[in-house]
């Protein structure tokens, strides 16, 4: 424990890791029931073309993501490289403080300003710029960005 402990949020904390599924229903049942996960909540994404699953993993989760259509951008990464990892997601305070940061010092940045995801304001970084990972960035509940876009924070399980 130190006195960043409590209610403020730890930069970088690791909120999820992502695999992409050709099956969502059976890869839930999988984390469920064989490696004993809770599930948070499924959520179908439309604009992204997308279901999507999250499981609690101890301080961090795990998002499964299966492809609704077979023109979007998952089904395209699963089609040519199967399944498995997708990203991992790393939490902020202020995420387009952290963009600007980061664009400053050279990372190329998929969305240059937050967009509006299951869990809250999200922006993705280029793999060309981490080290070939996928890395998704979320603003920490109460961060400015959750205004800005309208985002209302649901509470779970508190
Ligand atoms: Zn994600």
């Amino acid at each position: 424990m130190n006195e960043r402990s409590g209610k403020l949020p730890v930069h970088g904390r690791l909120h999820h890791v992502a695999t992409v599924v050709h099956d969502l229903d059976a890869a839930v049942r999988f984390h469920r029931e064989v490696l004993g996960l809770p599930l948070e909540q499924i959520a179908d994404v439309p604009s992204q073309e997308v279901r999507i699953a999250f499981l609690t993993a101890g301080e961090s989760k795990i998002e499964i993501v299966a492809p609704t259509t077979e023109t979007s951008g998952v089904a395209r990464y699963l089609a040519s490289r199967g399944e498995g990892f997708h990203h991992i997601c790393l939490e902020v305070a202020d995420i387009g403080a952290e963009l600007a940061r980061l664009a400053a010092a050279g990372v190329q940045l998929i969305n240059d300003a937050a967009v509006p995801g299951v869990e809250g304001p999200v922006a993705f970084l280029h793999p060309k710029s981490c080290s070939g990972v996928l890395v998704e960035l979320i603003e920490a509940p109460g961060g400015p960005a959750w205004s800005r876009l309208g985002l209302v924070e649901t509470q779970r399980g508190e």
